[in-house]
């Protein structure tokens, strides 16, 4: 049965004429208007991506040149004389489709060669349709070229290729150069749905457009994902049929095992995990599903307009994604897609790779504020420049969990190893104030706490996230927590001192906590310090002890610049380097 009517589909529903090829309206006109003017070019070179339709047109075109409904040349092919049907099925003596992958020799070419001398036995042209042109070696290629340099009048060489660049400029200097497009998402849907129509298949237009974004702009890929859920489905295609015969994972497991990320409840993941083992799904397949998974969070979370048409999900879906893409920082969700994409590496995906991709465009569209703080600490340490100092190396390790907050998790792509007492308690997602952290900070769980305001600041103001983050809590005293400082810091001191910043960063205490209203800040242990009151307090173009004109020099270089400029900063500090 599925046999049967997978052949019926595919006899049916390959474009007879040039104005059923779909998505390639560019083409095919032309073509059109180049054979009603009675211009027929001896070598026509397609490109474009497999299953677009090459082949198809290349069959179109040959039928146009050779139809006998008219005495020359038709754009209108009539489909039903001898040579338009016998051109249909493949087996016209006049129309040679060769596969460059197979037939890549020189005598291969060679024997083109010779047989292209001979007149068509029953047709005006005799037409070569060289599929994968760019697999021929290079002496075919040169045995080629001279074929293509004096053809015969009667010669029509049609190559087609999906790698054009593997084409010698020679060659496709002697062609006319036709370049297919991957087909719209629409375009796809209109024609499934004239296919659907037929076949008498009802299905709804997210299914279509769910095929549709699977195919990715191939008509072959689409065609073949309906031949398939139409024998596997019968008379009606559902949204979870599409699915099942895609092979991806149950939506609704994507969707439990990210509640479980973001309750942190562990047991129920390996639950998950467990259970794709168990039902024999691979897992590199369904690591790719929760890339995939994520990316449509971001995409919730990032695009204002267009969101059902990217994502191709059906409406209830929508709003649900929509909520949980709501629970997720956009920083968070970007480093979780980086994770996974990481994790997949090895699979050496498209999907991954366009992942990454995207993921990059939105960090890129989205950096002013929300670029990730290990990223740019990262950065800072190697420029060695701004103030900041040798955080990496030379800091004390109490203050190493702050910076690494946010990368626990899955196996990390960011170099910085977690701090030992951060992992179990600590949140994997930043909830913002949609979770407070809410308890009574104490001694004992102040870290965790710290780590939580470091979030929720950077949440909301990356310098000060930044700098929050080089603080190690030292204890807590009534309603205050102390925080150190190294003698390298200084420049976090003064910065998180400045009035604007202790409002913010008492705001979050209080909303976050349930004790903690403000903080002190301490350098090197328990000496209370205070050694430069007033530029801590001072706004921020002070700095009116620092020679200016070793400022503007430090300015002139481009990485302290960009420092400044990154991190709307001044230059408080401006010290030798002596080299040891
Ligand atoms: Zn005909």
């Amino acid at each position: 049965m599925a046999e049967g009517h997978y052949q019926v589909l595919a006899r049916t529903w390959r474009p007879q004429a040039f104005d059923e090829v779909v998505g390639q309206q560019h083409i095919t006109r032309t073509l059109q208007n180049a054979i009603e003017n009675q211009r027929i070019g001896h070598a026509y070179l397609f490109i474009g991506s497999r299953g677009i339709g090459k082949t198809t047109t290349a069959r179109i075109l040959a039928k146009a040149l050779n139809c006998l409904s008219s005495p020359g040349p038709t754009a209108n092919p009539c489909g039903t004389c001898e040579n338009c049907v016998s051109i249909a099925a493949g087996r016209n003596i006049d129309v040679l489709e060769i596969d460059g992958a197979s037939n890549n020799s020189v005598d291969d070419v060679r024997q083109i060669r010779d047989n292209v001398r001979l007149v068509p036995s029953s047709s005006r042209y005799k037409i070569y349709v060289i599929d994968e042109v760019h697999q021929l070696s290079g002496s075919a290629f040169n045995a080629l070229l001279k074929t293509l340099e004096e053809p015969p009048a009667h010669a029509v060489f049609i190559l087609a290729t999906t790698e054009a660049h593997k084409v010698p400029a020679t060659i496709i200097s002697r062609c006319q150069r036709y370049d297919f497009r991957r087909v719209g998402q629409d375009d796809i849907c209109t024609l499934l749905r004239r296919i659907l129509d037929q076949e008498q298949v009802t299905c709804s237009d997210e299914v279509l457009l769910a095929i549709a974004r699977a195919a990715d702009g191939g008509i072959r890929d689409a065609e073949s994902i309906l031949e398939q859920l139409i024998s596997y489905c019968g008379q009606e295609i559902t949204f979870k049929d599409v699915f099942e015969v895609l092979g991806l994972v149950d939506w609704a497991q994507l969707n439990a095992l990210c509640d479980a990320m973001l309750d942190k409840d562990i047991a129920t993941q390996l639950r998950i995990v467990e259970d794709i083992v168990a039902t024999g799904k691979d897992l590199s397949q369904f690591v790719q599903d929760i890339i995939r998974y994520f990316r449509n969070l971001l995409v919730c979370k990032t695009a204002h307009t267009r969101i059902q048409e990217l994502l191709a999900l059906p409406g209830h879906e929508l709003a649900a994604m929509q909520q949980r893409a709501d629970r997720f920082a956009l920083t968070r969700l970007i480093q979780l897609i980086e994770q996974f994409a990481e994790l997949s590496k090895g699979f050496d995906s498209q999907l991954a790779q366009r992942i990454a991709l995207e993921t990059l465009l939105i960090r890129v569209s989205k950096v002013a504020v929300e670029v990730s703080i290990d990223t740019v600490l990262e950065k800072l340490v190697q420029l060695g420049a701004g103030g900041v100092g040798p955080v990496a190396a030379a800091s004390p390790p109490a203050a190493e969990p702050a910076r690494a907050g946010k990368s626990e998790g899955p196996p990390s792509p960011p170099k910085r190893a977690p701090a030992p007492h951060q992992a179990p308690a600590q949140s994997p997602e930043h909830e913002s104030a949609s979770a407070p952290f809410r308890a009574t900070v104490t001694e004992s769980n102040m870290r965790e706490a710290w780590l939580r305001v470091t979030e929720e600041a950077g949440a909301e103001n990356l310098n000060l996230g930044i700098w929050l983050g080089q603080a190690a809590p030292a204890g807590i005293e009534n309603e205050t927590i102390l925080l150190e400082f190294t003698r390298d810091q200084q420049n976090a001191r003064s910065y998180l001192e400045r009035p604007e910043n202790r409002a913010a960063v008492e705001r979050i205490l209080r909303t976050l906590t349930a004790n903690l209203t403000g903080y002190r800040t301490l350098v090197n242990g328990n000496v209370p310090e205070a050694p430069r009151p007033a530029r801590e307090t001072q706004p921020r173009a002070a700095a009116a002890h620092v020679n200016p004109e070793l400022a503007r020099q430090a300015l002139e270089d481009p990485h302290i610049a960009k420092v400044v400029d990154v991190f709307k900063g001044e230059i408080v500090d401006i010290k030798r380097h002596v080299k040891e």
